[in-house]
Parts: structure tokens; C-alpha cells; sequence
């Protein structure tokens, strides 16, 4: 397959979600409007090496399509990570960055007719909120969604408010932040495999949705089909 062509996007502003995550909020250049499927991402051509290989670094897109060219991305800062150290350090408003995408197929399918299980650590949770907020602005029906969304501390939660209100708003929507490092009354505690495990007790028709880094990744998909899953009800975004 060709790849795609690469584009230019005009960052208009930079807002900090937490200690150490960033949304970026781009504009796409030369349209009106950027079409994309909820769950997929674009790749970033950053000016941090000499080959061209080592420049790249993909990011999902965290924001719904809406029809105009603005989209957003949600970034975690990486200790020495070259990419993001240049993200959080040279990128700001009227930034140009050179992308190409939308790309991936992680993207919800035509009818929600199973459960569908989301489940993301970190900013893991960026492609979640495009889809679960598509699904809410086109009234897209759907059987239930689960969002499992882990996390260490109350500090570093994303998009808290934003999807318990939409828990409010949304019949069939439940949210399940846990906290691995801090007990709290609002959510859960420990780490996201015990919440999905304990919702599949009665082993409901469900797709699984698993996005963020290796371990949990890995740790999760062998739990899933221990619980007798197929491994096609499993869907990956693995970030790194
Ligand atoms: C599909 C996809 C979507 C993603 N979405 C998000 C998101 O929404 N939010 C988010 O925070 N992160 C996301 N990531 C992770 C992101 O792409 C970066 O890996 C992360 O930001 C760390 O980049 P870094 O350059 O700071 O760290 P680094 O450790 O410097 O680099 C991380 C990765 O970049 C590549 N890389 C680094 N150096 C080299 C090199 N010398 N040669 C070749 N490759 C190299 C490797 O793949 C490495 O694992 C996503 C990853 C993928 C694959």
C-alpha cells in the first residue's frame, strides 16, 4: 500500500492535562476538513535526527471527528524520550509540524451489538475518547461500553470529569478509573485486569479494545483469553 502523502499542521495552542501530559491542538493546512476514523492516528515527522527513520513518532488522535481540521493529541512526556523532549520543549502556538495519516484500524466496528471492553492506561485513553465521543454526538447505538482506564494517582487522571459526565448522559456508558498507587473512594484500586475480570464474571458477548504500553498490553490479552475469549474478540494499540 502507498503511503500516505506528508501534510503540514499549525499547532494554534498547547494546553498541560497533568504533571507530565500535554494536549496539542492542531490545525490541519490546506483543508477545511481532516476525515478520520475515531481510534486511529497520525505519525509526526519531528526535526530530531538526521535519518529519517528515527524522526517519526505516532500519536492517536484524542479528539472526535467533527468535520473541521482541527484535531487534538495527547502526549505523555517520556524521560529522555528525544521525541517528546521536543515536543514539550520546542513545540508551542503557530508551531508547524510536518504529519502524515490518518492511519490504523483501530476502530470500532459497524454495529456495537457485544459489549465492547476498553481498556487503556495512560494516555492509552486518547483514542477512547475520540470513539466514545463520536458515539455520543451521533447518537450511535450501542449494547454497553466499558472504559477501564488506569492510571498511578489522582494527579495524573485524564478527562476525569468529561467521562463522568458523559457516564451521566450516556445509558450503557461506565467508566472505571483505578488508581494503582493511591486508595480513593471515587474509583477503583490496583491495576486495570482486576476491574475488567470482575466485569466479565458472568463472561458476557464482548470485544476487548486494549490500548497503551507492552506489559499491560501483554499482561491483558493472556487474562482475556485465560478468561476463554477468542483471540479475535481482541483488539491491540500497542504504544511502545
Ligand atoms: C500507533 C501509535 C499511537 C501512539 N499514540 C500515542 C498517544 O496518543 N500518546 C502518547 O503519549 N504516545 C503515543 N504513542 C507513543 C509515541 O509514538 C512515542 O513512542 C512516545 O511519545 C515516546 O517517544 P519519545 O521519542 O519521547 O521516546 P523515545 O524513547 O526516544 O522513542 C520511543 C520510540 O521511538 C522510536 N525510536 C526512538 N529512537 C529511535 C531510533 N534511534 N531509531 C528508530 N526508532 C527510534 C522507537 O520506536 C522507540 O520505541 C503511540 C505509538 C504508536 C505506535
Amino acid at each position: 500500500m502507498a503511503l500516505l502523502p506528508w501534510r503540514k499542521a499549525l499547532v494554534t495552542h498547547t494546553e498541560d492535562a497533568t504533571h507530565n501530559t500535554r494536549i496539542f491542538f492542531l490545525e490541519i493546512q490546506d483543508t477545511g476538513q481532516f476525515d478520520f476514523k475515531p481510534g486511529q492516528f497520525i505519525t509526526l515527522d519531528l526535526p530530531i535526527d538526521e535519518k529519517p527513520a528515527r524522526r517519526l513518532r505516532s500519536y492517536s488522535i484524542a479528539s472526535r471527528p467533527d468535520g473541521s481540521n482541527l484535531i487534538e493529541l495527547l502526549i505523555v512526556r517520556t524521560p529522555e524520550g528525544k521525541g517528546t523532549r521536543y515536543l514539550f520543549e520546542e513545540v508551542k502556538a503557530g508551531s508547524e509540524i510536518t504529519f502524515r495519516g490518518p492511519q490504523g484500524v483501530f476502530v470500532l466496528p459497524e454495529k456495537l451489538d457485544k459489549e465492547i471492553f476498553m481498556i487503556c492506561t495512560g494516555t492509552g485513553v486518547a483514542p477512547f475518547r475520540s470513539m466514545i465521543q463520536h458515539i455520543y454526538h451521533h447518537h450511535i447505538s450501542f449494547h454497553k461500553i466499558h472504559l477501564v482506564f488506569g492510571t498511578r494517582t489522582r494527579a495524573d487522571l485524564l478527562y476525569y470529569d468529561e467521562f463522568r459526565e458523559l457516564e451521566k448522559k450516556l445509558p450503557g456508558f461506565g467508566y472505571y478509573p483505578t488508581l494503582s498507587r493511591e486508595q480513593w473512594a471515587e474509583g477503583y484500586h490496583g491495576y486495570v485486569h482486576g476491574v475488567y475480570e470482575k466485569l466479565c464474571e458472568h463472561r458476557p458477548d464482548a470485544r476487548f479494545y486494549l490500548c497503551g504500553w507492552k506489559n499491560m498490553i501483554d499482561d491483558a490479552r493472556k487474562k482475556i483469553l485465560e478468561m476463554g475469549y477468542d483471540k479475535k474478540a481482541i483488539h491491540l494499540e500497542l504504544y511502545g
